[in-house]
């Protein structure tokens, strides 16, 4: 099975240009044409009309969507989730847990490996893996996270989840006792450890680092700012340049200012756009539950009654959007920050590049980022 897409501005990390076509057969990128060059025959032709053609995305901070919560632990919700992820381009995905119970925790990734193995994934985006958000953070900066379940790091715990479902990458407090150690064990087990709800100084985090922490979630949201005494995790963010960030471009939870601050301090291979999207994205304003609290969502905006923002309703396509708009950087720089900077730091290999060899994990946007199609390993699963 074989599709040649002609006529398309392609983009991938360092490369973009108009009239391109790109091969694509048994779900892997097989080559890529330069305007005039002779085009071979194949099963399907589809002419993109030079809309974007790039690498789909991954989004590996992602607790839910249209309704559905992954912590709903049912079937119904991560297929729901899976499905209407494809809607904002997004071909894999990590389903992102709360702080909740170790019975909820499990009772999530069951529902994961289920659908995993069931036909119904065949309709969906691809679901390597888990990332657990929580619960081992710090109740200083709680967020949006429920207290009631925080707990100390347990890698028992982790090792007891990674049998039901694979974890693929855990967000704690690094501060917190054991936190440092924490790291390396999830190492160990092929885990990336990331600091996340954090009160931990330079000095706290330099610690973690030499244990082999190298991500920052949701960076600059629920960690200690930047101060001129003690940089904190943000200042950890922009100083260390191989450290990765997950960066929520939504313009709440970030203002601009801050988005173009960001881009114009840091290496772009190393900032990954992130929806940390809850059940209210791409859902009409109103109440919904996140982790057993009320959230109010207002023009997009969700917030606990106290005002606190409680995950955003961003989709992956705005957020790049979003991040075009402000920094005016080249998309050719900015689609790394949309798949393949996670490939690198989540060791997800074949994704992230629209070159021979890789997955044909693609998605087309017209000029307004609006998502048209969607393919998953060469296959069409969402058409606008
Ligand atoms: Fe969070």
């Amino acid at each position: 099975m074989s599709i040649l897409f002609k006529n398309c501005y392609l983009v991938t990390p360092g490369f973009e240009n108009e009239n391109m076509s790109v091969l694509v057969a048994d779900g892997k990128i097989k080559q890529i044409f330069a305007p005039g060059d002779k085009l071979p025959e194949a099963d399907t032709v589809k002419d993109c009309n030079n809309n974007m053609l790039m690498p789909g995305f991954v989004d590996v901070h992602c607790h839910g969507r249209s309704g559905f919560d992954f912590c709903d632990a049912s079937v119904e919700a991560i297929a729901a989730i899976a499905e209407n992820k494809l809607a904002e381009g997004v071909t894999t995905l990590l389903p992102t847990t709360l702080t909740v119970s170790e019975e909820q925790l499990s009772g999530a990734l069951k529902s994961a490996a289920d659908y995993v193995a069931s036909n119904a994934s065949k309709k969906g985006c691809k679901l390597p893996g888990v990332h657990l958000e929580g619960p081992y953070i710090n109740t200083k900066l709680i967020g949006a996270q429920n207290p009631a379940f925080v707990r100390l790091p347990d890698i028992e715990e982790v090792k007891r989840l990674n049998a039901i479902f694979p974890v693929k990458k855990v967000s704690f407090a690094p501060e917190v006792e054991g936190g440092a150690e924490f790291s390396s064990a999830l190492l160990a087990m092929g885990i990336t450890p990331s600091a996340v709800h954090t009160n931990a100084t330079h000095a706290d985090f330099k610690n973690a680092y030499l244990h082999g922490m190298r991500n920052l979630s949701h960076f600059c949201n629920q960690m200690t700012p930047l101060h001129h005494r003690d940089i904190g995790m943000v200042g950890a963010g922009l100083l260390h340049d191989d450290v990765y960030i997950e960066f929520i471009c939504d313009k709440l939870h970030i203002c601009p200012d801050m988005i173009e601050l960001v881009f114009a301090l840091k290496d772009t291979e190393y900032i990954q756009l992130i929806s940390d999207a809850m059940r209210a994205s791409g859902m009409p304003d109103g109440e919904y539950d996140l982790g057993g609290m009320q959230t109010f969502v207002k023009a997009g905006a969700a917030r606990l009654a106290n005002g606190a923002l409680a995950g955003s309703t961003l989709q992956i396509c705005d957020a790049l959007k979003n991040v075009y708009m402000v920094t005016g950087l080249d998309i050719s720089e900015l689609v790394k920050t949309t798949s393949y900077n996670q490939s690198r730091a989540l060791n997800l290999p074949g994704i992230g590049k629209i070159e021979p060899g890789y997955c044909a994990d693609i998605v087309i946007l017209d000029e307004g980022f609006k998502v048209l199609e969607t393919y998953v390993d060469g296959e069409l699963r969402y058409k606008a």
